[in-house]
């Protein structure tokens, strides 16, 4: 949990660093996050709200999608809270505008710091962009090595293409 003690603060501005876990953030049933996460909060307090930007940084862990090999990747992010003590201002659709009131002693900001790791996810995880991947065949990485397996056969879908191609000629 991450919690910000916001009881009796004066309006100003606070700056911390601080280290989570992945299980402090209730992401340790994703295997991508392992390291510690470091987060800059900072906090802005006005005296009808309260703004609150975390920029956070780790390094997930993973495998390579196409040769499978273990890698390691830097993963950084910022997110913005606003706390608002006037619950006109809070608009109805508005999910990062939170209603806080003069007796609120702490916020959490745990389920939003999960929500921005998770989406800060890359869709595909490349040991590198030209990763060669491993062979269909022989499943030879083929990275650091060539095999001799002949070409992949073309995809039905495109051998009626060639054979149109072939007839034109
Ligand atoms: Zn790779
Ligand atoms: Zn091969």
């Amino acid at each position: 949990m991450q919690a910000l003690n916001i009881a009796n603060m004066a309006p100003g501005h606070y700056e911390e660093t601080r280290q989570a876990s992945a299980a402090d953030l209730d992401l340790h049933e994703r295997d991508e996050f392992q390291a510690p996460i470091t987060m800059v909060i900072r906090i802005d307090k006005a005296s009808d709200e309260l703004i609150v930007t975390v920029d956070w940084q780790t390094v997930i862990s993973g495998s390579c999608d196409r040769c499978a090999d273990p890698l390691q990747i830097p993963l950084s992010d910022a997110l913005a809270m606003v706390y608002t003590y006037d619950p006109q201002e809070r608009g109805e659709e508005d999910e990062d505008v939170l209603l806080i009131s003069e007796s609120t002693r702490e916020v959490d900001l745990t389920d939003h710091l999960r929500q921005s790791l998770i989406l800060a996810l890359p869709l595909k995880l490349l040991c590198r962009e030209e990763c060669k991947g491993l062979c269909s065949h022989c499943g030879a990485n083929l990275n650091n090595e060539s095999c001799s397996c002949p070409p992949d056969p073309l995809d039905p879908r495109w051998e009626k293409l060639e054979q149109l191609l072939n007839r034109k000629k």
